[in-house]
């Protein structure tokens, strides 16, 4: 409970921030619904004894009993009004809370750093946020205020019962505190099983993606991976199934216990309540009243019960929400503006950087320097630690150690959101958007070119890629992407589009990440040669294995091991005879055939 109370209060006060009339629409209609029934039992008490009195005495007591019957109406006018209305506000909260839990879930994912979705730890977190929080959220309040309201109706009835016969009332509600803990317990124990799985079902989602997304279909299909998949899928599922299987057990014999329990003393205290109205000590209403109010108690207390283990299970899914929320980005924003127009000279001072979770540094006291509207191209062999260099530029880690500047001033300094807008980088796992050709393009800078068609068309025609665009079905307006829409691109088409949403950016840092990989050597050798034309005014880093490419740089740095190990012309290095002669040799003797490639 000490866990579960900072926890109910937390939801409370952002529900009640969040909207405050429709919180105490539920609030009251919940406790009006539940002080009703004791009224009504009261009422009807009163009404059977005085038709029993005008029975007896054969007298005509209209003038009691018709204030009586208008009271009960009313009574049960507004029991209806207040159970109908406490369903419409439920439901209006609960889906205003689905829509603002969810979006902050978002929100607050998307400030994450992208560190955070690479250490598993933080991504079993993730998970557990993404676990239907809302809806755990929302069941939640609801939880909290129906057991508050429905113990108002199990006080009141409670009250009606002891006024008719005290002690044997006492007994029947003696065992629902029996009964409250053993079902918190199955609750704490349900959620301690749900949160060990986490790990186990983000696997699960894995293997759904695997077999269900469309990336993955043609090489799992090929290697017949699906029986496999499964396989793996239904195991961990299996497992999930036994272990609810024996907390469903615990459950049943709970409830089982405590209805036959309550049955059994409620058949007690009512045969007790006859024999008292049968020596005449009690009147026929109270055994009509007694009857109903005692059946109905313990049902009350059983429900009450069960709604307030549903609640504590629900707040303990709000502590993941809490766990969530409190993770908090390392990438910090500084808070200088970067003005423009932006130089773009790049510095970067003996770096080294290890991932976060590892302990090998994968950059080891790197250090260069890029004048403004220099291209430098990155070569070295796989694992060099290229793409890790350009990443840190854009603060997507930042350095263990040194400095990486632009225009003279530490990155760490700027803005984070005028670095993004600085930096523009088609990267070697480009996105494909599920958009139309147009929107693939403008996202690039989507605030100012998603209204801008002219403006769309024409970077398209500086990549080259009106050819690819022109010839489809709906032009610009096509939509890309098999999930949704009929047209996909080949790689190197796709790759095109990327190069275009580079541009679009306007940045004044470019950086290319083997962004001719999947191009053929003559569409190649066209983005090339508009390359200058791409790169005018543009500090820019290209990472590639092309000669081709590579040659068209000012300077050439190669990378092995975490370092750069030489940095010069393409003649300089050359001539330096080093280890860029001896792949351009290699490059050199592989022909033709091979011109294209390392
Ligand atoms: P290159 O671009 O030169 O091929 P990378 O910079 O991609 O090389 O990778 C350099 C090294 O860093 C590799 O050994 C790779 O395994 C490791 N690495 C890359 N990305 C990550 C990551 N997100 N987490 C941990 N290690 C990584």
């Amino acid at each position: 409970m000490r866990a579960v109370l900072p926890a109910v209060s937390w939801a409370f006060r952002r529900t009640w921030a969040m909207n405050a009339p429709l919180v105490s629409g539920v609030l009251a209609t919940a406790f009006l619904r539940n002080l009703l029934p004791a009224a009504l039992v009261l009422v009807a008490r009163s009404l059977i004894n005085s038709v029993s009195q005008a029975v007896d005495s054969g007298e005509h007591v209209l003038s009691s009993i018709l204030p009586l019957f208008a009271l009960g109406l009313s009574a049960s006018i507004l029991e209806v009004l207040s159970r109908n209305l406490g369903i419409y506000f439920s439901d209006r909260l609960h889906d205003e809370l689905a829509l603002r839990i969810s979006s902050d879930v978002l929100e607050h994912a998307s400030q994450l750093d992208v560190a955070h979705f690479e250490d598993p730890g933080v991504q079993d977190v993730i998970e557990r946020a993404r676990q239907n929080t809302a809806g755990h959220f929302s069941k939640f309040i609801r939880g909290v205020v129906d057991t508050v309201a429905s113990s108002v109706q199990i006080v009141s009835l409670t009250v009606v019962l002891i006024v008719i016969e005290p002690v044997v009332t006492v007994l029947l509600i003696l065992f629902a505190p029996l009964y409250l803990l053993v079902h918190s317990r199955i609750a704490q124990l349900r959620y301690e099983t749900e949160r060990a799985r986490t790990t186990r079902r983000r696997w699960t989602s894995y293997y759904v993606s695997q077999l269900t997304d469309r990336a993955a279909i043609p090489e799992n299909r090929l290697l017949d991976l699906a029986p496999l998949f499964v396989r793996k899928f239904g195991v961990l599922m299996a497992g999930f199934r036994d272990q609810n299987r024996i907390l469903q057990r615990k459950g049943l014999s709970a409830r089982l216990l405590f209805s036959l329990l309550a049955i059994t003393a409620f058949y007690g205290a009512f045969a007790w309540v006859i024999y008292q109205a049968v020596v005449g000590v009690l009147e026929i209403g109270d055994v009509a009243v007694f009857g109903v109010a005692a059946f109905r108690l313990p049902r009350t207390i059983e429900s009450v019960v069960l709604t307030a283990t549903h609640a504590l299970e629900h707040s303990l899914y709000i502590t993941n929400l809490m766990e969530f929320l409190a993770v908090r980005p390392r990438i910090v924003s500084g808070s200088r503006p970067i003005p423009t127009p932006t130089g773009g000279a790049i510095e970067i001072r003996h770096v080294t950087f290890r991932y976060p979770g590892t302990d090998q540094p994968v950059l080891r006291g790197v250090s260069l320097e890029l004048r403004a509207g220099e291209t430098v191209a990155i070569v070295g062999e796989n694992g060099a630690g290229k793409t890790t260099l350009v990443k840190l530029l854009a603060r997507f880690y930042d350095p263990d150690e040194g400095v990486i500047r632009l225009d003279g001033v530490d990155l760490r300094e700027f803005s984070l959101a005028d670095l993004y807008r600085t930096v523009s980088f088609v990267f070697q796992a480009f996105n494909r958007f599920e958009a139309t050709a147009a929107e693939n393009i403008a996202f690039g800078s989507w605030r100012v070119l998603l209204d801008d068609r002219a403006k769309v068309e024409e970077i398209a025609r500086r990549a080259g890629v009106d050819a690819i665009v022109d010839p489809l079905p709906r032009g610009y307006d096509t939509h890309l992407g098999r999930k949704f829409g009929e047209i996909t691109l080949s790689q190197g088409q796709w790759q095109k589009i990327a190069i275009a949403r580079a541009i679009a950016r306007d940045a004044a840092l470019l950086v290319l990440d083997e962004p001719t990989a999947s191009l053929d050597a003559e569409t190649e050798h066209q983005i090339f040669s508009q390359f200058r034309e791409i790169a005018a005014g543009r500090t820019c880093i290209v990472i590639s294995h092309r000669f081709s490419t590579v040659r068209m740089a000012d300077r050439i740095a190669v990378m092995g091991g975490g370092r750069i190990v030489e940095l010069g012309t393409h003649d300089e290095l050359v001539a330096r005879g080093g280890r860029y002669a001896r792949l351009y040799d290699l490059h050199k003797a592989g022909g033709a055939a091979v011109a294209a490639e390392t």
